[in-house]
């Protein structure tokens, strides 16, 4: 950290600082220009996070210098990570499709979804056995029954699963039955869960919250990397707008900053943010142009009858249009299939 002194700090302000930093064990570095003075702060995360300098006499600005997330930063890395999720690759190098129902509803209609996506050319399959929904008095999923619904396909059709967990006393349950714990917009910031699926060991998707910047993300996936499981996967899913034709919008700069700023892998989904079948292919291009590394999108045997978000659901000739972006976009990006080496 930095904290530049205001031209006419006295000695006084100097020394105010330095015993600020000094009680709360940290080294402060005071370098004195001709107009200035600036003072270099080193210390521990948890002291950077004690300093309150900026209400000091005489200081005008406090820069902070490493990101306040460590594990996840790309700052400590020399190149981005992949994680793999029941053998398939998510990373910079590959590119990952997952597909499936918003909610699981019922074994016929998972089956069917499930082989819609394979079909797609996805490698991942996904699908909610616990819902986050607005109405208390809409479909909440079918909880555990849910779940081995989700188990028995993955043995039918051979892809792994991701599925979201809403309540940290369902985290052992979910970790059981599925290969990747979900984290939802809503609980980005549930702490406490966030630490219970980080403390599982499987690995983690964790989806943006509505209204969080990508530090608030960041530190949101710090939580999980701090319980020692570094196998976190980013969702851009669309953050809050004011624009009624469309559910959420997908915040495309946010996989090429969030990139740059952390060693994890971002992907889009797009069907979140859009709300809406027909913008799902287009902001999936959008995403995939933008350099994510998988794209996670609704699938649905018969979307007119689903029981959660059957307006975005894909089936017939748009999931056929994302299959062929899905497989053509990427490799003009440098990126191969997750499909040729999963498993
Ligand atoms: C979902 O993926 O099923 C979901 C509820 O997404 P989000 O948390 O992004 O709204
Ligand atoms: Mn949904």
């Amino acid at each position: 950290m930095v904290i530049v002194m205001a031209p006419g700090a006295s000695d006084a302000d100097i020394d105010g600082v330095v015993a600020h930093i000094e009680t709360h064990g940290g080294q402060a570095f005071v370098s004195r220009g001709v107009m200035r003075t600036i003072i270099g702060v080193v210390g521990t995360e948890d002291v950077l996070e004690t300093l309150d300098a900026a209400s000091l006499p005489g200081v005008v600005e406090t820069m902070r210098i490493t990101a306040p997330y460590k594990l996840v930063s790309a700052q400590n890395h020399t190149k981005r990570s992949t994680i793999r999720v029941g053998g398939v690759p998510i990373g910079p190098d590959t590119f990952t499709f997952i597909a499936g129902p918003c909610a699981v509803e019922t074994a016929t209609q998972t089956l069917e979804a499930a082989q819609m996506a394979k079909h797609a050319g996805a490698t991942l399959l996904r699908g909610g056995a616990y819902k986050p929904r607005t109405s208390p008095y809409a479909f909440q999923g079918l909880g555990v029954a849910g779940l081995r619904i989700l188990a028995e396909v993955r043995e039918e059709v051979g892809l792994p699963v991701v599925t979201e967990v809403l309540d940290a006393s369902d985290v052992d349950v979910v970790a059981e039955h599925a290969d990747m714990l979900q984290i939802g917009t809503r609980n980005m910031q549930n702490f406490g869960l966030l630490q219970a699926v980080g403390a599982t060991g499987k690995p983690v998707m964790l989806k943006r919250g509505l209204t969080a910047t990508y530090e608030e993300w960041l530190m949101a996936a710090e939580y999980i990397a701090q319980r020692g499981n570094l196998d976190i996967v980013l969702c851009e899913r669309g953050i809050r707008g004011f624009e009624p034709s469309i559910r959420n919008m997908l915040d495309v700069s946010a996989v090429a900053m969030v990139q740059r700023l952390s060693h994890l892998p971002v992907i889009v989904d797009p069907s979140h943010a859009a709300g809406r079948r027909d913008l799902v292919v287009p902001l999936a291009a959008a995403g995939i142009a933008a350099g994510a590394d998988g794209v996670m999108v609704d699938v649905h045997p018969s979307p007119e009858t689903a029981l959660c978000d059957g307006a975005q659901a894909l089936v017939g000739e748009p999931l056929d249009e994302l299959a062929r972006i899905v497989t053509t976009l990427p490799p003009l990006l440098g990126r191969t299939s997750a499909a040729h080496l999963a498993g």
